[in-house]
């Protein structure tokens, strides 16, 4: 089959580990006998060091045009670079929350894995991990407190100030059809996290989402309070397939299941709109203190890239293809420098791409 994708290299080590991630692509295409036509976007740094300002018009229509978006992370060092001179709307950052925007991409996707070989990173106890976790959070990403109403107010002479949490029926019930169409692929159970015993949204929410389960009867469907949920994280994450939530408990529990792998190198993430276009990237910024050293460590990239074809390309054997090679590489023992441990082989950022690629 053939494939447009647009690839944005990004800043600081968004080059280098594109790069891997794109060498990994290319050794699929080799093997399962594939086409990849690569077009590059400017976003973020890069774009204003060419076109001075974050995103462009020609970006946005670039990316609509391709099946989907490879992203290394943007921004630089705030303390030293230029970019941070400009006014907010100018800066790096801006072209992310723009080009998110432009692409109504509602639904961010964050899996949380363990590999067994990296387990000494885990901040968990041994009998909590047993034998690993693998679950994803998904989020919604346009809508709730963030983007609610919002002001601030004086009244007899007391300051107070107002945000607005606000859900329509339609918002809750596309993240969910997503939600539920990943827990197909994977291991069939939704866990939607709400705050029903206080919050009218809540209330819409887990409605909705059951009207939606309705239509996916092989898929087991469990509602958990947030709070219960940022306990359950840590007392026993291997009970979780996809947890499914609003925009700011996601915010703030992906951030935990992403911590409690300990691994920032190694975790990928995508955000998808209600076609199957994705823009994925890894979690982590663009570690400027690491750039042009050839020490990144690009398996967030390269997981990335497999969510990729297994979500907006549909090559769920090619995304099993690539997993699997990383999970090789670290059995084998090759570590980059963020995750090297005793006994291992340590590699560069360049090497480690080689070695998936050759294993994929
Ligand atoms: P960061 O994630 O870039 O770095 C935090 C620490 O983790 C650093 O010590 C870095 O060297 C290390 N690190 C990160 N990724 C790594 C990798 N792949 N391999 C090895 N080590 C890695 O976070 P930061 O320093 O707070 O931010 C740096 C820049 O990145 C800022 O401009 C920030 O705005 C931007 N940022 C961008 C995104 C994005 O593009 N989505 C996300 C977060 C931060």
């Amino acid at each position: 089959m053939e494939y447009r994708l647009g690839l944005i290299y990004g800043d600081g080590i968004g080059p280098e580990i594109v790069r891997e991630a794109r060498k990994v692509l290319d050794k699929v295409c080799e093997k399962f006998n594939h086409t990849f036509h690569y077009e590059e976007l400017l976003l973020g740094g890069a774009s204003i060091d060419v076109h001075g300002v974050p995103l462009t018009e020609e970006t946005i229509e670039k990316a609509k045009a391709s099946d989907a978006v490879l992203m290394g992370s943007i921004g630089g060092d705030a303390a030293t670079s230029p970019w941070y001179q400009l006014e907010p709307s100018k800066r790096p950052e801006a072209g992310l929350l723009g080009i998110r925007k432009a692409l109504n991409l509602f639904a961010n996707l964050r899996p949380a894995y363990l590999y067994q070989e990296l387990k000494d990173a885990c901040p968990l106890r041994e009998d909590i991990i047993g034998d690993g976790f693998d679950l994803m959070i998904m989020r919604e990403l346009t809508g709730g407190l963030y983007f609610g109403e919002r002001k601030t107010i004086e009244e007899n002479g007391v300051r107070k100030a107002i945000d607005t949490l606000t859900y329509d029926e339609n918002e809750i019930r596309r993240i969910a059809r997503r939600a539920f169409d990943i827990a197909g692929k994977r291991r069939k159970k939704v866990t939607s996290v709400d705050k029903a015993n206080v919050l009218d949204s809540s209330r819409l929410w887990r409605k909705v989402v059951e009207e939606v389960a309705a239509e996916y009867p092989d898929i087991e469907l469990e509602h958990m309070l947030v709070d219960n949920c940022a306990m359950q994280l840590v007392r026993d994450p291997a009970q979780f397939d996809v947890i499914l939530t609003e925009n700011m408990f996601g915010d703030i529990l992906s951030d935990e299941a992403s911590m409690v792998t300990g691994s920032i190198g190694m975790l990928s993430s995508a955000s998808l709109n209600d076609t199957k276009f994705g823009l994925y990237e890894p979690s982590h910024g663009s570690a400027p203190d690491i750039a042009g050293q050839n020490k990144a460590n690009p398996i967030a990239t390269i997981l990335s890239a497999a969510m990729m074809l297994r979500y907006s390309l549909d090559l769920d054997k090619e995304a099993d293809a690539v997993e699997a090679a990383v999970q090789k590489v670290l059995t084998e023992g090759y570590r980059t420098v963020d995750i090297m441990s005793e006994g291992c082989k340590l590699v560069g950022t360049k090497e480690m791409g080689d070695l998936i690629a050759e294993a994929v």
